[in-house]
């Protein structure tokens, strides 16, 4: 496969690098690598021009904490924001945790202080409830339910096997969806916002969701659809991923979810 290459684009690595979310991009340059794809990591930040976010093929966003984000929140905006919203409309794909998918909301309204406008490219908002208010820490499962992700999940599954991932929460804000769809339903932990029982969000290929991990070293099942998606939207054509050695994390996998006293849900190794 060493003809194809892949530009990800990494949102603010300094400012939004507070909850290990690298992982996820470290992880995608590894899967690519062990399969001869050339990966070449863009940085999209204060410094970036804003012809470069159309650049890129997939694009990475980590959370960060509420004064970070908030700069941040304030650098994407006009022509930065216009070329990141037409190349997710476009379908580019992308994983964009916790403070991420709350700067692609509509606004975000931090624990202190006045409320941030968002890109609006996902019609959701996030309240933080104040500071003395718990956060939403732990670990948490959910099932993928959004359409058509979760189908491709499950055809690259074995049959009868439904799309689980695995990750960890840690967030003030809540978050709530107006018309777009969840990423999925959440079997433990608190989601989106501890009561409606749903979990991130889902925009054309844009994966939003409040599960770091780093979610895709857990899950590289969701690692390989967000290449696989990411080359066949670049190169127009059918691409079958080569098959990886993945027999370590699945054993984590169902160590975790032993523990959790969810093992009915682990894959077959
Ligand atoms: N600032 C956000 C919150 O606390 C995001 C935190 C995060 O990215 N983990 O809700």
């Amino acid at each position: 496969m060493s003809e194809f290459e892949l530009r990800l684009g990494w949102l603010y690595p300094t400012l939004m690098s507070t909850y290990g979310d690298r992982g996820n991009v470290i992880c995608l340059q590894q899967r690519c690598q062990w399969r001869g794809i050339a990966v070449t990591v863009v940085p999209l930040d204060q410094e970036t021009d804003p012809e470069t976010f159309k650049t890129v093929d997939v694009v990475v966003g980590g959370g960060a904490q509420d004064r970070q984000q908030e700069i941040v929140m304030r650098d994407l905006q006009g022509a930065k924001a216009d070329r990141l919203r037409s190349q997710l409309d476009a379908g580019i794909p992308g994983v964009f945790t916790c403070g991420s998918p709350q700067l692609l909301g509509k606004y975000y309204e931090p624990g202190e202080g006045q409320r941030i406008e968002g890109l609006g490219l996902l019609d959701l908002v996030t309240k933080h409830p104040g500071l003395n208010v718990p956060r939403c820490i732990g670990n948490v499962v959910f099932e993928l339910t959004a359409t058509p992700l979760a189908d491709d999940l499950k055809a690259m599954l074995e049959e009868g096997q439904k799309p689980i991932a695995i990750g960890f929460e840690n967030h003030g804000g809540r978050t709530y969806l107006g018309d777009v769809q969840p990423l999925g339903k959440v079997i433990k932990g608190y989601g989106n916002n501890g009561e409606d029982g749903w979990e991130g969000a889902f925009h054309r290929n844009a994966i939003a969701t409040y599960s770091h991990g780093p979610l895709l070293p857990k899950n590289p099942l969701i690692a390989d659809w967000l290449i696989q998606t990411a080359l066949r939207q670049k190169y127009q054509q059918a691409i079958e991923l080569t098959s990886l050695d993945d027999r370590l994390a699945t054993q984590a996998r169902a160590a975790l979810l032993k523990r959790l006293e969810l093992p009915t849900l682990a894959e077959k190794s």
